[in-house]
């Protein structure tokens, strides 16, 4: 048997067993149409198609596909949607965000892991916007945004992003400490936000909060967006 069927092989399970859990055939077409193995290490493309994270280096992981996947559902991306991701990792997850045909900026704070993550993308045809910095305070320069996705664990609800929303926007963030809930925030006034929290617990990489006194660029823009 070749590599590349072992990995088709998985790659249907995977999506079967994401359908079982709920997942809706929009979202499970954008993850069969993208090649999860590209965003892995080399070493780890075999297993590119198990329901697990995986090491991408620097400390950090590519998210579960099942994770990845209830996010992507719960953020009901529509297409030309300004989407704003902060934790830009692997690049898996702005990649599905660009399929689902919005625009996105996507916020990293290892330079490298944001380099790695445009040639990827790049390499498919994607141009979001990669922003090298600390994605706490969001990206003031193009909100307000349409949806608002967190790939790190935050602390609490970060209603600095929450206010980079257009009424009627949605943010999905992971919240809690050793494990976190998925919140569903959705702004529905000036000053009013709607806040559900999933019961389903999952485990994140923990947001990274640089120093106050650290001195950092706030946001070096490494690659602009075409549209
Ligand atoms: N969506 C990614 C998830 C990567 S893990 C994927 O599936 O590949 C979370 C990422 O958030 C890591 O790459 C980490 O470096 C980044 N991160 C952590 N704190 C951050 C911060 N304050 N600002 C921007 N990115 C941050």
């Amino acid at each position: 048997m070749s590599h590349r069927y072992v990995l088709e092989e998985s790659k249907r399970e995977l999506l079967a067993s994401l359908q079982r859990r709920g997942i809706h055939p929009r979202i499970l077409a954008v993850l069969d149409a993208l090649p999860r193995e590209r965003f892995v290490p080399e070493s780890l493309q075999a297993r590119a198609y198990e329901d697990t994270s995986l090491p991408i280096g620097y400390g950090q992981t590519i998210s579960q596909p099942y994770t990845v996947a209830y996010m992507t559902q719960l953020l009901d991306v529509q297409p030309g949607n300004r989407v704003l991701e902060i934790g830009t990792g692997s690049g898996y997850q702005t990649a599905i965000l660009c399929a689902l045909g919005a625009t996105v900026w996507s916020i990293e704070l290892v330079p490298e892991l944001s380099e790695r993550a445009r040639r990827i993308v790049e390499a498919l045809g994607f141009r979001p916007t990669l922003i090298v910095g600390d994605g706490w305070s969001g990206y003031p320069p193009a909100a307000p945004f349409d949806r608002i996705i967190v790939t790190a664990a935050a602390p609490e609800i970060p209603m600095t992003l929450a206010r980079q929303l257009v009424t009627g926007g949605k943010m999905v963030v992971p919240v809690g400490d050793k494990d976190q809930s998925m919140y569903l925030v959705t702004r529905v006034s000036e000053n009013e936000f709607d806040v559900y929290a999933s019961s389903q617990r999952f485990r994140f990489v923990p947001f990274i909060r640089p120093s106050e006194h650290e001195s950092r660029p706030s946001a070096t823009i490494t690659k602009e967006s075409d549209g």
